[in-house]
């Protein structure tokens, strides 16, 4: 039976900055992140890998609760404490939240597990998350070790 790779697309509205930018990345400021989500598992007897609306309630709902309409923002960023004590959604992560860091994270220590309790035959291949519609991190499953990145410190309950 032959693997097939399938791709849910999920959009979302975040904020972050980064602290040691030289340029104007230190400024607060909000991107149009989209996630291109790809997995892979057999094709079964009802002719899919599977049904979209699983990846779509293990990814977009996590999504929906932490990083829509958030601030994501470095460990130790003064803000990060009065945004929270204010009621604000924000996400807290020890590395800085370059695109490249948010695919890792998101990838390795959130979507893989929350992709293998919904169906353990889908491996995550592929993500894809652009923070600008030019501007675009890729992880691979090949290439990238399978350990967790511990990237996240804490998160918007
Ligand atoms: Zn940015």
């Amino acid at each position: 039976m032959s693997h097939v790779t399938i791709t849910r697309v999920f959009e979302i509205d975040y904020g972050h900055r980064l602290l040691k930018h030289p340029g104007k990345c230190v400024n607060y400021h909000g991107h149009r992140g989209r996630f291109e989500v790809t997995v892979r598992a057999p094709v079964g007897a009802d002719g899919m890998v599977v049904d979209f609306g699983v990846i779509k309630h293990a990814l977009g709902n996590w999504l929906d609760a932490y990083w829509d309409h958030a601030m994501i923002l470095q460990a130790g960023d003064e803000l990060y404490e009065r945004m929270r004590d204010m009621g604000m959604k924000v996400y807290l992560l020890e590395a800085p939240p370059t695109v490249e860091n948010l695919v890792q994270h998101f990838a390795l220590d959130i979507a893989r597990g929350l992709l293998r309790h919904a169906d353990e035959a889908l491996v995550l291949e592929h993500v894809r998350l652009y923070e600008t519609p030019n501007c675009w991190a890729d992880w691979t499953r090949a290439t990238t070790k399978s350990t967790p990145t511990f990237l996240s410190m804490a998160t918007y309950e």
